[in-house]
């Protein structure tokens, strides 16, 4: 049988190796298989990914997934593709020739799940060639870019409200971990969503906490944030976040020398490096 197929539940077990839904995840899940539009609010962490794969999995046909951001996009398709699912990006990072051989696929049937940037979507005729195959749903990530009142205003989002007059019959998912009203409204107005469920998760986060520690000469805060690792999560992963590219490398150095396995991530880096870095964060434990 072809994993793929099946109920939502069967997928969740066979394809993603998870036992239960979480939250409303089912109710949202069902809801978009049937065909209904929704709007999503979860926090991060939340698991607001299944909301959308699940449902591209059970309907026939090609899910487009509008992401702003391409090394989330990266992540999610590696991601995808390990679990057998046959999904793909298109965005600005691509290596030559690999948007077209994507393209080629789409127009094969061949994708499941096409991640693609706003900005590419609206590029002259793609929706036309778009509309050449069966789309099974629109699950449009981090949906408070569409809004002024968001803290990620960006100007394609707007014109996100298209895909639903050229594509009615095709259902729309928008999520985002940005719940104020105004925003919330913002989105429903925007997308057109004003017929859509709206789902709203606690966005209490029970295992995170906030803590403040007054500057004092001594301990130093390098030592204090050794202490902190070193006793609270020893062999856990983590990250620290710097105020400098070079801060993080010289405290991942220093931590390294006091035999925590730490490394520097930032937009300085070389290419390679980064990725390589970012991979080991994602692949083995206890990495700071
Ligand atoms: P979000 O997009 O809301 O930030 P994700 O979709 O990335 O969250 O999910 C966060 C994490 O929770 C991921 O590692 C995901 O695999 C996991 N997860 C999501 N749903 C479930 C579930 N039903 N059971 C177990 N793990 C889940």
């Amino acid at each position: 049988m072809n994993p793929s197929a099946g109920d939502p539940e069967n997928i969740l077990r066979t394809v993603f190796g998870f036992t239960a839904f979480r939250g409303q995840q089912e109710a949202i899940i069902r809801h978009v298989v049937a065909g209904g539009d929704a709007l999503v609010l979860m926090p991060t962490g939340g698991g607001k990914s299944l909301c959308y794969q699940i449902p591209a999995l059970c309907r026939r046909g090609m899910a487009v997934v509008v992401s702003p951001l391409i090394a989330l996009m990266h992540n999610q398709v590696a991601a995808l593709r390990q679990a057998g699912v046959r999904a793909a990006a298109l965005n600005s990072a691509l290596p030559p020739g690999e948007a077209a051989r994507i393209e080629r696929a789409v127009g094969e049937g061949q994708v499941q799940l096409l991640y693609v940037a706003p900005e590419r979507l609206f590029l002259e005729g793609y929706l036309e060639r778009m509309a050449r195959v069966p789309l099974s749903l629109f699950a449009i990530d981090e949906a408070h870019c569409v809004s002024m009142w968001g803290h990620d205003f960006r100007p394609d989002y707007r014109q996100l409200k298209q895909l639903h007059a050229r594509f009615p019959n095709v259902p729309r998912i928008a999520l985002t971990a940005t719940a104020d009203q105004r925003t919330r409204d913002d989105i429903v107005e925007q997308l057109d969503l004003r017929g859509g469920q709206i789902y709203v998760a606690s966005f209490d986060r029970p295992n995170i906490r906030y803590g403040v520690q007054a500057k004092q000469p001594k301990p130093s805060a390098r030592d204090r944030l050794l202490h902190f690792i070193s006793t609270r999560h020893k062999g856990e992963s983590g990250i620290v976040y710097c105020l400098s590219r070079k801060k993080t490398e010289a405290t991942a150095e220093w931590l390294c020398s006091k035999g925590v396995t730490a490394f520097s991530y930032h937009a300085g880096m070389k290419s390679e490096e980064r990725a390589a870095n970012e991979d080991r964060f994602l692949r083995e434990e206890g990495v700071v």
